[in-house]
């Protein structure tokens, strides 16, 4: 379900950032998504970016609003210049909770300023 006003957005923690119900560090915003600091870092810049539809993952929100998904996209690549992390950064998905996604509104983790290792844990 991708939607903005949806009963099945209601209580979702980041629909709630992009209508600021609840307040976040916001690094950059256009109309179609919001990037953000998380709360707690995994590396010196660690920001989300999500899309301001509703969507439970990014593959989802790529089958149903390809716009949405690529402003994810291209926001991470803003993000990574304006931090200076582009000679090395990590653009991360967790899809599912086997895969440790705790909040199921898409969201890119972008992450630098540190070594990164492969394969990831
Ligand atoms: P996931 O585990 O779903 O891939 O990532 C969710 C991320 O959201 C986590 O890295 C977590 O630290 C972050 N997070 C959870 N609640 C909040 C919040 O209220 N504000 C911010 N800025 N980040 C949050
Ligand atoms: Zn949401």
């Amino acid at each position: 379900m991708t939607s903005t006003d949806d009963v099945a957005t209601s209580g979702c923690l980041f629909c709630q950032i992009v209508t600021g119900e609840i307040p976040a560090d916001k690094v950059a915003e256009n109309d179609d998504a919001l990037a953000f600091r998380d709360l707690n870092p995994q590396a010196p810049t660690h920001v989300l970016i999500i899309p301001k539809v509703h969507s439970p993952t990014l593959p989802e929100l790529a089958a149903e609003q390809p716009a949405a998904a690529v402003a994810v996209l291209l926001m991470a690549r803003e993000v990574a210049e304006s931090e200076g992390i582009v000679d090395g950064y990590r653009i991360a998905f967790n899809n599912g909770a086997g895969a440790q996604q705790t909040v199921f509104h898409a969201h890119a983790h972008v992450l630098g300023g540190r070594e990164f290792t492969w394969p990831p844990g």
